[in-house]
């Protein structure tokens, strides 16, 4: 039997004479996405997103009584996320432990959801988002952004605007859109942007790697048109929900 190697190895280029990605992509273009919204039975609002070969589901409950009482904020709604990356979702198994990167994840995530969600309607209350990474192949907190704030619509909680995010790379000297794993890898940098489209607001923004003013410039104006394709494609999954759920509703009226 052949044993074939399973960890990936570092391609000589990441961009061709062409200008495209290892994956064929052209420099601007967002890997190929599917999301669907109302996936999972016994969440209050759930959303399965793929982005290229990231793929993630997220689940929302709540608002709801909050456990310990202590946690509970007078005056807003107590917003608690939880990543957690399943154990076959790397290329090497990983352990079922939390890890410093997931709780630090998770603090990133909320931080970048906060801003939309009308917490101080639900004082006292819990809203729990919970994301699981079923496969990882780079851009997974933006990936779990978008569809957390999906999975928040879903579940019917009030938001001034969506969420949409994605992460831009330096790649072989090249500002290039929605990095995927082995850019992040062998790339010289990444910067994962999250925005309230409608309001210009931006909600996350860490950069990793050396920029130049101008490559700064030049990736947060494409993480930006990136968040942009990203929202349009959120809204067309909740309308598409929001049409299952009247039809269900008009045939149970029937
Ligand atoms: P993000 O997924 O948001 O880009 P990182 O930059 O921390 O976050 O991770 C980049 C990529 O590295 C992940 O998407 C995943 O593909 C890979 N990765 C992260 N953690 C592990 C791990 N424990 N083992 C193997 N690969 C990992």
């Amino acid at each position: 039997m052949k044993i074939v190697p399973r960890i990936k190895q570092q391609p000589e280029r990441l961009i061709d004479e062409n200008g495209l990605r290892v994956d064929g992509r052209r420099v601007d273009e967002l890997r190929k996405m599917k999301m669907e919204v109302g996936v999972l039975k016994q969440a209050d609002g759930s959303a399965y997103l793929e982005q290229g070969k990231t793929k993630v589901f997220v689940a929302v409950y709540g608002p709801r009584e909050l456990h310990p009482r202590h946690l509970a904020l007078p005056d807003r709604a107590l917003l608690r996320c939880t990543y957690r990356m399943a154990s076959f979702s790397v290329e090497e198994r990983k352990s079922p432990a939390p890890s410093r990167r997931e709780i630090e994840l998770s603090k990133v995530i909320r931080q970048a959801l906060e801003p939309a969600v009308f917490l101080e309607r639900f004082p006292k209350t819990a809203i729990d988002v919970f994301i699981e990474i079923i496969q990882a192949d780079g851009g997974t907190r933006c990936a779990s952004i978008t569809a957390a704030s999906l999975a928040l619509a879903d579940a019917g909680i009030p938001m001034s605007d969506l969420v949409a995010a994605v992460a831009v790379g330096k790649v072989d000297g090249h500002i290039v859109l929605d990095i995927n794993d082995i850019e992040d890898k062998y790339g010289q940098g990444d910067m994962p942007v999250a925005l309230m489209p409608r309001k210009k607001q931006i909600t996350l923004l860490q950069l990793d790697g050396k920029w130049t003013p101008e490559e700064f410039r030049q990736g947060l104006e494409l993480a930006i048109r990136g968040c942009e394709q990203i929202y349009a494609m959120q809204k067309t999954a909740l309308r598409k929900r929001y049409l299952e759920v009247r039809e269900e509703v008009l045939r149970e009226g029937e």
